[in-house]
């Protein structure tokens, strides 16, 4: 008895997400409506402009499935001495598309989850100049200041260009 009632509550529980999701489909298609029917005040079309995103966003969503966590790292591999060093990013969840199984996006999230699959996802670099080397290029490590603590974990930033320290000296 108690199963047959389970499988009743599954059922339920499945109509009731594919109502709510036709419900937001259509909630969507009004506001967008009403974002670019030019009859009606701007700031009206601004506020349902806005509504229309998020909407859209709730649908998206319920699209993904979470199938896995990763650690992302970078590794920097030295082409001065070869030398290899890795340092953590972050944690991401890997979501598969519900209904495009070939689909899968990595987000960016404080904690893995416990109940998920990990992996380790490295993402390469290569520097001319590391920690190994620096002293042939006359930089001390054993000598090194430390600035106080970064209040943000490190990014791998895209504006910055690194000039090869091994290429001949243009200068002098
Ligand atoms: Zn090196």
């Amino acid at each position: 008895m108690t199963a047959s009632l389970d499988i009743f509550d599954e059922l339920n529980a499945e109509i009731a997400k594919a109502l709510e999701k036709s419900n937001l489909r259509k909630k969507a298609a009004n506001l967008k409506r009403q974002a670019y029917d030019t009859t009606i005040g701007r700031r009206v079309r601004e506020k349902a402009m806005l509504e229309y995103r998020e909407t859209l966003a709730l649908i998206e969503i319920e699209n993904w499935k979470p199938v896995g966590t990763a650690a992302l790292f970078t590794e920097q591999q030295c082409d001065g001495c070869g030398s290899v060093h890795r340092v953590f990013l972050q944690f991401m969840e890997i979501q598969q598309h519900k209904s495009r199984a070939t689909s899968r996006r990595w987000l960016r999230v404080p904690i893995p989850n416990p109940y998920l699959p990990r992996e380790v996802v490295i993402q390469p670099n290569k520097t001319h100049i590391c920690p190994a080397c620096c002293d042939e290029h006359g930089f001390d490590m054993t000598k090194a200041s430390f600035l106080g603590i970064s209040a943000t974990a490190l990014a791998v930033s895209d504006n910055y260009l690194q000039g090869d320290i091994n290429a001949p000296s243009e200068i002098g």
